[in-house]
């Protein structure tokens, strides 16, 4: 047995070159960096929830199949009879699923750049190769050069999210169209902030029989349970569900979810609230001096400084973490992106903002 042992000679290189996804530590901070919704379920709810945890059999596998989960998700996002659900542990998982279903030597995944970076990173970890096409400025999608390499690299898999993170926009839904019909493989429509935008793409799913249509309760206000759902026709999922480990979706992820489901109107009042307060914290930010924002049709708001590493570190002096997206791609250069929290926390991260940007450097 050789006394050391190197994983530089084991793990393929394309992991090695990776860096982990980092999660920054955000204990005792306001925490409005990772899109989550900020309000809590209402106590009876959460007394339910108690009450079935407390009940649970854990000491049994779940249901593989999440039967009844599934027939509330059907019902509660109202997906077409002839529709296919498969569920992740998170939209993450599912984008996993694809990637590795997809990658015969010399396929190709293909999204958009600046787009969730998950997408990139999956690819590396499946061993499929990636295309990221650059966004136009203003980060709409650029048609041209997305059908050229449309054609030039025949991609098996094209993610797309629906608004886009880290931008919050919502692409023109022609040009999508477009791609789905210049495609060879299919294209996957990452609705994760749909609760937010006023827009979706799932009627168009009977249409295009390339179309996948991916959604996720985490930024809905249960990103703790770890649930996402891939809706499409039964041909492409038949082969998706192989891959799928049996348990992936844990018993208490199942009876908790069902449950918060029946009372959907709760999680679609928050997602209102939080729309409200986009608004408001949009044109907040547009009366700073030195500040660009941009549209947001999701639960986060991107914005352009002078000096984003300094301002982002400034505000996590004040207590505040939002996340600083300088350096990960020439069109987010000195930008930063603040989730949608409370009012009283938007209201903390505006008044810190004002403190910061009106202090001399
Ligand atoms: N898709 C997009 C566009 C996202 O921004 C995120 C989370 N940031 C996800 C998918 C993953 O969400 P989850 O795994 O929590 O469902």
């Amino acid at each position: 047995m050789p006394n050391s042992y190197d994983p530089d000679q084991i793990i393929r290189s394309e992991i090695l070159a990776l860096n982990a996804y980092h999660v920054p530590p955000a204990t005792g901070m306001i925490k409005l960096d990772a899109m989550e919704n900020p309000y809590t379920l209402p106590a009876a709810l959460r007394q339910e929830i108690a009450r079935l945890t407390a009940e649970a059999p854990v000491n049994r596998y779940p249901d593989a199949d999440a039967t009844l989960l599934k027939t509330a998700l059907r019902k509660t996002l109202h997906i077409p009879d002839e529709m296919a659900i498969m569920l992740g542990n998170g939209s993450d998982e599912i984008i996993q699923i694809i990637a590795m279903a997809a990658a015969k030597p010399g396929a190709v995944l293909m999204s958009v750049e600046p787009a969730f970076a998950m997408f990139r990173m999956i690819a590396a970890f499946a061993n499929i190769s990636y295309v990221g096409i650059p966004l136009k400025s203003g980060f709409s999608l650029d048609q041209d050069t997305m059908l050229t390499a449309i054609a030039k690299h025949q991609p098996a898999v094209i993610f797309l999210a629906y608004p886009n993170n880290p931008t919050g926009n919502l692409f023109d839904a022609e040009v999508i169209l477009r791609i789905i019909e210049a495609t060879p493989g299919i294209v996957i429509i990452d609705e994760a902030y749909h609760a937010f935008a006023d827009a979706s793409l799932i009627d168009k799913l009977t249409q295009y029989p390339n179309l996948l249509l991916m959604r996720t309760l985490s930024k809905l206000g249960l990103a703790g349970l770890r649930l996402g759902l891939l809706i499409g026709r039964q041909e492409w999922l038949v082969q998706l569900e192989k891959l799928r480990l049996p348990y992936n979706v844990g018993i208490i992820t199942q009876l908790v979810g069902k449950e918060v489901l029946r009372h959907a109107d709760i999680l679609l009042a928050q997602a209102n609230a939080i729309k409200l307060e986009r608004t408001k914290m949009h044109d907040e930010l547009a009366a700073l001096d030195g500040i660009e924002v941009f549209h947001s049709d999701a639960n986060f708001i991107l914005f352009r400084v002078a000096d984003a590493t300094r301002i982002f570190q400034e505000l996590k002096q004040h207590g505040i973490l939002i996340k600083n997206l300088n350096g990960t791609h020439p069109l987010l250069i000195n930008c930063l992106r603040v989730t949608v929290g409370t009012p009283d926390e938007n209201s903390q991260f505006i008044l810190a903002l004002h403190t910061i940007l009106d202090k001399p450097v």
